[in-house]
């Protein structure tokens, strides 16, 4: 009988621990050996000692945190090429997240357990899709898990902010998104639907897209969004964190429209009391129905790292699919920020 995952990953105060790789993954304090799924800030943690990723990860990495607290060593490995670590074999397969986003596939003893980090199973132009991996053990988020959330296809929420566009063409479009991953893919959709002027970036959202630029993405042209020179934007369609958004920086852009991109503009309270004129419902997370029907392909089994995950094992049980909560602590949702 191969060894259940229970007896060998072991979520720890410092994250999900696999005892006989001796590595944590996505740990939320340094520790000696971190496999890091994503550059996320609540995955992706700056001082670990060593750091195993995929290049793409390591280099968003890099820019956000600094080369060296991106990891005293940094070790790059391919999608799909399973290397040994201790007494296990690692093997990363794409998430279809963010750009570099992998799912974690360990192997021990004729055992597997695959770890999700964060996925989507919607096509992404800026990052590999997700491949799903039959496995013991699937350990998932729930960001969206609640049957109230279903994401539209970004094709179809990209055309409505161009028809806004169209009808508004004397105001300045400013949409919020988070800096990772949300920004390139509105960038990469926009373009996909045909829009070839300048697209305007807040000064937070420039050093990430020049490196997935640096890494083959095709972005475009992209020029600084300053406030000052307002007059200009007028017409155009600025990016902005969504903190630009809540403090109002945005607001002071000549006659906005003001956008936010993101799983939670479902919700039509929360887009309301955040003041967004135009909620895009784009989110990097896997919806409601994309969390059952990945779940129900892959494993007999799953674990709930973090976000809604009572509803989500809940939903399991019905389907004869074993569930549990990790309840790891120190993972967010970037969306929410
Ligand atoms: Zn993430
Ligand atoms: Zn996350």
């Amino acid at each position: 009988m191969p060894p259940h995952p229970q007896s060998w990953l072991k979520p720890l105060p410092e994250g999900l621990f696999c005892e006989p790789g001796k590595f944590f993954i996505d740990p939320v304090r340094a520790v000696p050996y971190a496999v890091i799924t994503h550059a996320h800030a609540d995955h992706a943690r700056p001082g670990h000692a060593h750091v195993l990723a995929t290049a793409g990860t390591l280099a968003v990495m890099r820019t956000r945190m600094g080369a060296e607290r991106a990891g005293v060593v940094q070790q790059e490995i391919a999608y799909r090429e399973p290397i040994a670590i201790n007494d296990v074999t690692v093997t990363l397969v794409p998430a279809g997240h963010v750009l570099g986003a992998a799912q974690i596939v360990i192997e021990y003893q004729g055992a597997r357990a695959v770890v999700s980090g964060d996925y989507k199973r919607q096509p992404d132009p800026t990052c590999a899709p997700f491949e799903p991996v039959k496995c013991d053990v699937f350990v998932t988020e729930a960001t969206f898990g609640l049957p109230v959330f279903h994401h539209p296809p970004a094709r179809s929420e990209i055309q409505r902010l161009l028809n806004s566009q169209k009808m508004f063409p004397e105001r300045t479009h400013v949409i919020g998104c988070y800096a990772l991953g949300k920004c390139q893919r509105l960038i990469a959709e926009l373009r996909a639907a045909g829009y070839d002027a300048p697209i305007y970036l807040h000064g937070a959202h420039m050093p990430v897209c020049e490196t997935y630029q640096r890494l083959g993405v095709e972005l475009g042209e992209l020029r600084p969004a300053t406030v000052a020179a307002k007059a200009a934007l007028r017409g155009a369609i600025v990016l902005a964190p969504p903190s630009a958004i809540a403090d109002r920086w945005a607001r002071r852009l000549e006659d906005p429209v003001v956008a936010m991109a993101s799983g939670w503009m479902r919700i039509r309270q929360r887009a309301k009391a955040g003041g967004i004129e135009l909620p895009l419902i784009i989110s990097d997370h896997a919806d409601w129905d994309d969390l059952l029907a990945t779940i129900r392909e892959v494993a007999p089994e799953i674990w709930v790292t973090h976000g809604a995950e009572e509803a989500l094992i809940h939903a399991a049980d019905k389907m004869q699919i074993r569930a549990r909560a990790l309840r790891l602590v120190g993972y967010g949702d970037e969306d929410a920020a």
